[in-house]
């Protein structure tokens, strides 16, 4: 605060200010909150019960994807049941006809948005400028949407907001406002891209802008989601460079409750200052705090807000400050519904005599009735934010809103549903001092996976790419002790540029293999006698290496298997994470521990590792698969032999070095690459072997299983197999999903790293026609507008896929397709021995190979369901057990589907991929798996028998102290 303005002068003036306000607020409060009729009787209900708040919300969310009253009325009464439909009026409810009950619903519903929501109309618009005119306040239309995937709807958007001017134009408008959201200007608007997302937002821009500049409209650019935010700040300051015209004020919203908002202020201050140009600034406290906070702790990431309600007021003033201390190059907006954060805005700017016309205040379109009198009276200037669009565009906006205006903390509810004291209203915001949140390092956390919106993090990366690209070449040869013949060498290819030489393999010989197994038995004895501590310490070593390597690491997949920037960050995340979690787990099941107390005897039982263990990896998860096996088979005592797929060979020997560099013994751990037929069988066949960790393939897992149940010469053990294999995994869209996430995450399930997970969707079952078909027309063009191309470049979505031979099996999968059921969609992908375009089938029914054998690449059948039941048997018709979606919002059909859904990994309103360690333990059932899942509690313990010894110490009548009752 500037030295001239004193604090208690301010704070006296705020509160005479905010007392003033408060009188005439609370005695006309906002009508969703005047108490009045029916309305106000279910507000002032939901106000005191949060149970039946949290069931309004999550039915009013879903009823606009409800098609048919029947549909209403059942998802009416299954969430508002026994909460607000208790008693006679519940009963007589559930006898009226549905579609009275649907109306009703609907228009009560309805009712309440329209305090908060406007209809998209001319007649609308030029209807709430003359309203406003008579408070006086101005206005700022923002077209509110639905999540914009396709290049259509970006265009809607555009055009929504060009008939906004327009209609702004005729209702009288003097100049036009609009508030828009730069991320509704494209479906791809991802800022691992940056340079990307702000082309494709300037140029459908660029068509807004000539009749914002005609009409000399004001244009406010919406913040957004945090992980926007150096986007939004980007395409902000390139406006302005674009758009130099000196009558045009271009603004831009700030969130208080991030902290870092004070020093983007700053800079877009030093900004405007250095152009001498006026910019628009709209100060708001942030409207998605819920879902920041929820995002950063799923991710690990820092909390970008404050986790204190009143450190955001706090900060909101001090922003208030440095706004309108330089309204020389700023023009503030203010928007809250605070009366003290409004107070003291207006106790600065009279302090600091300030013209009225230099700054607003600006509150929603709903809740400013009550003030806009007051503040005329003052002469301070208004504009009412108002939101346009239909009830389903709206409804987030509206749910926002509603959490907003109910919340306990809001001052909106404090100063007119709760009759707080106006003192502790006007008080100045004092943020409580909390205890620090500690992590517990004993316990295990997940790799938090890299945040590619920041750009020393994307800087970090392309680094990483052109230090491996500098390491193309190399020969990698194997170091197995006791073998002086050299086997032959292989390239390993880059399937984006398959020219391009990464390196040269030497191939196991048939010496190797057996060598290998000589070092891992004699190794054992000692390897079973090292501490759990030490190896435990081991695993944790070689997660702190990885971290350390982890863009180097991540820029090899992005090489040699074709993954995109934050496909290879996550699977060496999880490559971590397998060595952290089996180190945590081993840290429990080491040693001798008691079993029951058994008065006269001691009885022990301890884990022990198996023996000489063969790990036999795919190259999809070329790095985390590889590392969980071994992983789990060296804390637990065996010795590991790595056996990985042939396209992901270098990855291979990069884990063989950080392992060796961690400390473990090169016999206990060694690496033999070559082919599945020949290395992998001799090893699956050895006598020697105790132990078989394999994932891949159904074939190839079936016979491994097949042959490691017999007997074979010399052999001293029973062969124990893990195996997972592959899937056909299938996700529901029930009639009331919401389309917005089933499309987006139905496409990251089906097509997320070209279709190459076992976890992948690769059918999409729909209940109901209509709804089949919307939703396969919007998938469609949301995947139109994916990119496809060498995932070096972080532009592009979509890569190769690994191999020719790899494209030729699933290209034949595709004509195979056109025969059994209709292309529906075929996608572009650029020319390349890997390149696979992606295809949607539709028509096919659940009997067509393509609904029920494993194609492993971009391909998608769409299936059509009668009912929930229906789809439900359809997804089940199938051998494997893998993975499951569902996207539904009746509680009934996600309870049914939990427990028939019989799949390894159920996901629920989520994608069917990206499976956390430690979170979602990971494996299948059926032909997909053994079962226990890898990342959970009962993993490790495959790769160990249990060995009890018991003692009796009865001694002639005398029971020592530690075995008596
Ligand atoms: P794949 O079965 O072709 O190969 C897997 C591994 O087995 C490779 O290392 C290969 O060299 C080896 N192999 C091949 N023939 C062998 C033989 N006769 N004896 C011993 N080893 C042999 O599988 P892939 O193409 O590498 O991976 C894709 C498959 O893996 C898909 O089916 C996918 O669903 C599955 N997968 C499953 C999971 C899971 O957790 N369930 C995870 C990833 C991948």
């Amino acid at each position: 605060m500037d030295e001239s303005i004193r604090e208690s002068q301010l704070e006296s003036q705020v509160s005479e200010i905010g007392s003033d306000l408060y009188r005439l607020a609370a005695s006309a409060p906002p009508s969703l909150l005047d108490g009045r009729g029916l309305k106000g009787r279910v507000v002032a209900r939901a106000l005191r019960d949060e149970q039946l708040r949290a069931a309004l919300f999550r039915f009013v969310d879903t009823l606009p994807q409800l098609q048919t009253p029947s549909d209403v009325a059942i998802h009416f009464f299954a969430y508002l049941e026994g909460r607000a439909l208790g008693g006679t009026w519940g009963r007589l409810l559930k006898l009226a006809n549905p579609s009275i009950i649907a109306r009703a619903v609907r228009l009560a519903v309805g009712r309440i948005a329209r305090y908060f929501l406007i209809e998209e109309t001319d007649r609308a618009v030029s209807r709430v400028l003359k309203q406003l005119q008579r408070f006086p306040a101005a206005a700022s239309f923002d077209a509110v949407g639905e999540a914009v995937l396709t290049e259509a709807e970006a265009e809607h958007y555009l055009r929504r907001n060009l008939a906004s001017i327009d209609w702004q134009v005729a209702g009288g408008a003097k100049p036009p406002h609009l508030s828009i959201k730069l991320s509704a200007l494209t479906p791809r608007a991802d800022p691992i891209d940056l340079a990307g997302a702000r082309e494709r937002i300037l140029t459908r821009l660029g068509r807004l802008m000539p009749r914002v500049l005609e009409t000399h409209a004001c244009l406010t650019i919406d913040m957004e989601q945090f992980e926007l935010k150096p986007l939004i700040l980007d395409v902000f300051r390139h406006v302005l460079d674009a758009y130099p015209e000196p009558e045009w004020l271009p603004a831009i919203a700030l969130q208080a409750y991030l902290p870092d908002t004070a020093t983007d202020l700053e800079q877009l201050i030093r900004f405007a200052r250095a152009r001498q140009r006026r910019i628009g600034i709209r100060l708001v406290k942030g409207a998605y705090w819920d879902t920041e906070v929820a995002m950063a702790r799923q991710r690990h990431w820092a909390l970008p807000v404050f986790a204190d309600k009143a450190q955001t007021d706090a900060q909101f003033e001090r922003l208030t400050g440095i706004l309108l201390e330089n309204t020389d190059v700023i023009y503030p907006a203010i928007a809250t519904h605070n009366i003290r954060s409004m107070a003291y805005a207006i106790a600065l700017a009279r302090l600091r005599s300030l013209p009225n016309s230099s700054w607003e205040i600006q509150a929603l379109y709903g809740m400013a009735d009550p003030l806009a009198k007051a503040l005329a009276r003052r002469g301070v200037s208004l504009r009412v934010y108002v939101p346009i669009g239909d009830l389903l565009a709206g409804i987030a906006y509206l749910i926002r809103r509603l959490m907003e205006n109910t919340a306990n903390t809001s001052v909106v509810r404090q100063t007119y549903a709760d009759g707080r004291d106006p003192r502790v209203l006007l008080a100045a915001p004092r943020a409580q001092a909390g205890a620090p949140i500690r992590a517990n390092s004993d316990e295990f956390s997940n790799t938090p996976h890299l945040d590619f919106s920041r750009s020393e993090v994307r800087s970090r990366f392309k680094l990483a790419l052109d230090s491996v690209r500098d390491q193309w070449g190399r020969e990698y040869p194997l170091a197995i002790h006791g073998v002086t013949r050299k086997g032959a060498y292989e390239t390993s290819i880059n399937p984006a540029e398959p020219n391009a030489l990464l390196g040269r393999v030497e191939m196991a010989t048939e010496a190797h293999v057996d060598h290998a197994l000589a070092n891992a038995r004699k190794s054992f004895a000692d390897w079973r006698e090292t501490p759990a501590s030490t190896r435990v310490e081991l695993c944790l070593r070689a997660a702190g290496i990885m971290l350390r390597r982890r863009a180097e690491l991540a820029a090899w997949q992005v090489f040699e298997v074709g993954k995109n920037w934050r496909e290879a960050d996550a699977d060496v995340a999880e490559a971590i994470d397998y060595l952290r979690y089996y180190a945590h787990d081993m840290a429990r099941l080491g040693g001798w521990q008691p079993t029951a107390l058994f008065p006269g005897q001691t009885n022990h039982l301890r884990y022990e590792p198996r023996g000489v263990t063969v790990i036999i990896a795919p190259w999809n998860f070329p790095l985390a698969i590889l590392t969980g096996m071994t992983a789990a088979a060296l804390v637990s005592g065996n010795t590991a032999i790595m056996k990985p797929a042939g396209p992901s060979q270098i990855i291979a020997h990069q884990l063989l070095d950080v392992l060796h560099e961690a400390g473990f013994p090169p016999q206990v751990c060694q690496l033999l690459t070559g082919r599945g037929d020949k290395v992998g069988q001799r090893l699956v066949e050895h006598p020697d072997v105790t132990m078989i960790a394999f994932t891949g393939s159904r074939d190839v897992g079936l016979s491994i299983l097949r042959q490691a149940a017999g007997l074979v010469p010399g052999q001293r053990q029973l062969k124990r197999v893990v195996c997972e294999m592959g899937g056909k995994n299938a996700i529901i869209v029930d009639s009331d999903a919401d389309l917005d996430e089933a499309v987006l995450q139905a496409l990251q399930s089906a097509f997320g790293y070209q279709g190459q997970k076992c976890s992948a969707a690769s059918r999409v079952i729909v209940v109901g026609n209509d709804l089949h078909d919307r939703f396969v027309a919007r998938l469609a063009d949301a995947l139109d507008a994916q990119s496809y191309g060498p995932p070096q470049d972080p532009q592009n979505e979509f890569g190769p896929v690994v191999s020719a031979s790899a494209r030729k099996k699933v290209e034949g999968y595709i004509e195979l397709g056109t025969s059994e059921g209709r292309l529906f969609y075929r996608g572009s992908a650029p020319d390349g021995d890997c390149y696979v375009a992606p295809a949607i089938f539709t028509e096919i029914n659940p009997q067509h190979r393509l609904a029920r054998e494993e194609i492993f690449g971009p391909v998608l059948s769409v299936l059509r369901a009668r009912s929930f039941d229906d789809a439900l048997t359809i997804a089940l018709d199938t051998d494997y057990g893998l993975t499951g979606g569902v996207f539904s919002r009746l509680p009934a059909h996600i309870e049914l589907a939990q427990s028939r859904f019989r799949v390894g990994n159920l996901y629920i309103n989520r994608r069917t991929t990206g499976a956390q360690v430690g979170v979602q333990p990971f494996g299948g059932i059926g032909h997909s798996g053994t079962g226990i899942q890898a990342g959970g509690p009962d993993y490790l313990k495959q790769f160990m028998w249990t060995r009890v010894v018991s003692e009796n110490t009865l001694r002639h009548g005398y029971v020592p102290p530690d075995s008596r009752q």
